[in-house]
């Protein structure tokens, strides 16, 4: 659908961007995209907010932390270059696809959707969300690159609409990706379907007789260079969690109102050392040693094929696992 048309376009013109009349829009666009990344990263640190961020929501807890500026460990200068250049490689992405001739919505205009909720609504900034195309055949195999459309259920009728999120990966989570299809251990599916069952574009779809259909994520291979999309449905159900993880927080007296994610076992050569250590999504929060876990983790570092990693033992009294990541 997306990359399909980028490989072919790029093969057809060997060593050039395809040119298709859009060259001005696109060369703006990508410009303003990059400075914008470059602004908000390095010049005034600029926090994203509600729907904009992915990561919080797989703990409300966190978001919480957030929301009451809780301490924070200072962002490292290697975190700051990686989103900048997670920005650097979602406006190429996009600037690609528009040149293959993709139509996707919107290009550099920053135009916000919502999320309703019991009380208000939650504002997000969706990369971009584009309409099947109409009348030529939609090519989803046998090109370099790889489409994973088989969790698409049912015909694409015109009206439908997808959510579009572009994303950076490196080889290890790539290989996953194309094995099992995005997860949610950083949020980035309850963030696309926050935006899938945002006002906007549930209005855009009914006003064109089709559905929201679900999110197209177009995924680069930043060690290779390869691009992959995969199509994730839309499942009103991350929504709602979203929905109740906001009113739960709104209810919360305190951070100990709302639930830690789990701990793990750790485990030596397939056995349980009888610790345990912060899962995943703990072990890189910002909050963990300042506030959350504050006097009850040990660091060491363990080796792995890449460098060491930072590992978070759990001292004092087994903590009672509370909460399953959705
Ligand atoms: S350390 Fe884990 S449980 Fe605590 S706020 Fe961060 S993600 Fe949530």
């Amino acid at each position: 659908m997306i990359v399909d048309r980028i490989y072919r376009e790029l093969a057809a013109n060997p060593g050039s961007i395809p040119k298709n009349g859009r060259e001005d829009e696109t060369m703006l666009g990508l410009m303003a995209a990059v400075q914008r990344g470059f602004q908000r990263q390095f010049l005034e640190r600029e926090e994203r907010t509600a729907l904009s961020i992915s990561g919080p929501w797989t703990c409300s807890r966190k978001l919480l932390y957030k929301r009451e500026g809780a301490p924070r460990k200072p962002l490292e200068p290697r975190s700051q270059v990686n989103f900048f250049l997670g920005d650097v490689v979602e406006a190429t992405a996009k600037a690609l696809a528009i040149q293959a001739g993709v139509l996707i919505e919107p290009w550099d205009q920053d135009v916000p959707v919502h999320l309703k909720l019991r009380t208000g609504a939650l504002e997000g900034h969706p990369d971009a969300w584009m309409r099947p195309p109409v009348g030529e055949p939609v090519v989803l195999e046998g090109f370099e690159g790889v489409a994973k459309w088989e969790k698409l259920e049912g015909e694409l009728r015109p009206g439908d609409v997808f959510n579009v999120e572009f994303k950076k990966q490196a080889e290890f989570a790539f290989g996953r990706l194309l094995e099992n299809g995005m997860d949610n251990t950083w949020g980035y599916l309850s963030q696309a379907n926050g935006y899938c069952a945002s006002e906007e574009l549930q209005e855009i779809a009914r006003q064109g007789g089709g559905t929201v259909r679900g999110t197209i994520f177009v995924v680069i291979n930043t060690n290779t260079g390869h691009m992959a999309e995969v199509f994730e449905p839309f499942d009103p159900l991350y929504a709602q969690r979203i929905a109740s993880d906001v009113e739960a927080i709104e209810e919360a007296e305190s951070p100990d109102d709302l639930p830690r994610l789990l701990t793990e076992d750790e485990t030596n050569r397939g056995k349980t050392t009888g610790r345990q250590v912060l899962g995943l999504v703990c072990s890189y929060c910002d909050y963990a040693e300042s506030v959350c876990w504050k006097g009850r983790l040990e660091v060491e570092f363990k080796g792995t094929k890449t460098g060491s990693r930072p590992v978070f033992v759990v001292t004092g009294e087994p903590e009672p696992a509370m909460e399953d990541p959705f």
